[in-house]
């Protein structure tokens, strides 16, 4: 089979196709003929090695597919199956070996590549409006890069719990898309302090219950102080690099404020969450409620380029890989 491989952390240029033996699953494993293998910002951490990972390694933790072969001890699935999955390391690869226990059915009304496309950032859209800090009306939030793959679903799950959303996306573009998405304010962070636009719209100082920032580092502090008096940061990822270090005094002194760092895979530790949360999710779908923008499809050959871009912000919503 096809697959990338990264043999050494590094740029783009590290991810590169090679032909491997095709794999046998193991006990527990089911092995998968992938659709559409997801790319997302942890495929770049993990490439980079900011989040740990021992090369060699097939990069890649989101993908759809048809099973084609089952190994020892799974039961309930056969080949022919079709199924999804996120948080397994090796889905850039035509065969990709997938533990059951990660392994979702989708159904029917649902495509391949709609399901590659909201595994991994659907979910966390999920749990962040449902778990980290359980949106409801009355709320109002921030989202950071509104118009990404998180993003787009993200301010769509918020709206649905009635929240009140104010979005920042970089540029005139990716402001409609937000805006589609149905934010109820998108701030142009490009152009506009995004601090005194946010106060400007709102009337105040402090008008945020929630901020959830996907950016990091080039938002962060100036988001904190927009959160009113025991509000939530929730930093969930780096897009803009790393945030650094910042002692709890700080939380304290702007209103004992919430800081939590969440992770997909503490909120899919279950079989029963994982599946509630698919499963939520593949019905929005299928009744229309959630829109999944595929923003671009390439080859899995090319994903080199499709690292430059998500890296360079040139993406909007989910980018897929084909094989
Ligand atoms: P996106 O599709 O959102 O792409 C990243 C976006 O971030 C860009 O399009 C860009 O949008 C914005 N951005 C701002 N500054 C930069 C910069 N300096 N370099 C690159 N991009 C920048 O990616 P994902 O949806 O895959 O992920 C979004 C974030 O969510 C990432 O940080 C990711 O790690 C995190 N994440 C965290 C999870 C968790 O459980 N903790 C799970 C999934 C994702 P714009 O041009 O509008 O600024």
């Amino acid at each position: 089979m096809k697959a990338i491989r990264v043999d050494r952390h590094g740029g783009p240029e590290v991810l590169e196709l090679v032909e491997m033996p095709d794999p046998t699953p193991g006990e527990g494993e089911l092995v998968v003929r992938l659709a559409a293998a997801g790319l997302n910002f942890i495929d770049v951490y993990n490439r980079m090695g900011l989040y740990p990972t021992e090369t060699p390694f097939v990069p890649g933790q989101e993908g759809a597919g048809t099973v084609v072969e089952v190994g020892p001890g799974v039961e309930g699935w056969s080949p022919g199956d079709r199924v999804a999955w996120t948080s397994v390391l090796g889905s850039y690869a035509e065969l990709v070996r997938v533990p059951a226990r990660m392994a979702v059915r989708v159904p029917d009304g649902v495509d391949l590549e709609t399901a590659a496309a909201v595994m991994l950032q659907g979910m966390t859209a999920h749990y962040l409006v449902t778990d980290t800090f359980p949106l409801g009306s009355g709320h109002r939030c921030l989202i950071h890069a509104a118009a990404g793959g998180v993003g787009l679903l993200l301010v769509q799950l918020a709206k649905r719990k009635g929240a009140e959303v104010v979005a920042t996306a970089g540029g005139p573009e990716k402001v409609e898309l937000a805006r589609d998405a149905g934010a109820d304010h998108v701030i142009d962070y490009r152009s506009d302090d995004f601090a005194e636009a946010s106060r400007r719209l709102t009337g105040s100082d402090k008008p945020f219950d929630v901020v959830y920032d996907g950016v990091g580092k080039a938002v962060f502090m100036a988001s904190l102080d927009l959160i009113r008096m025991r509000g939530m940061m929730v930093q969930f990822g780096n897009a803009s690099g790393p945030v650094d270090p910042i002692a709890p005094l700080e939380l304290g002194r702007r209103g004992s404020l919430f800081l939590t760092r969440p992770s997909l895979q503490h909120y899919i530790a279950t079989r029963e969450e994982l599946e509630r949360r698919a499963s939520d999710l593949f019905s929005w779908i299928e009744s229309g409620e959630l829109a999944v923008r595929i923003g671009h499809r390439l080859p899995l050959a090319e994903a080199a380029t499709a690292h430059r871009m998500l890296e360079g912000r040139e993406t909007t919503g989910k980018v897929l890989l084909l094989p």
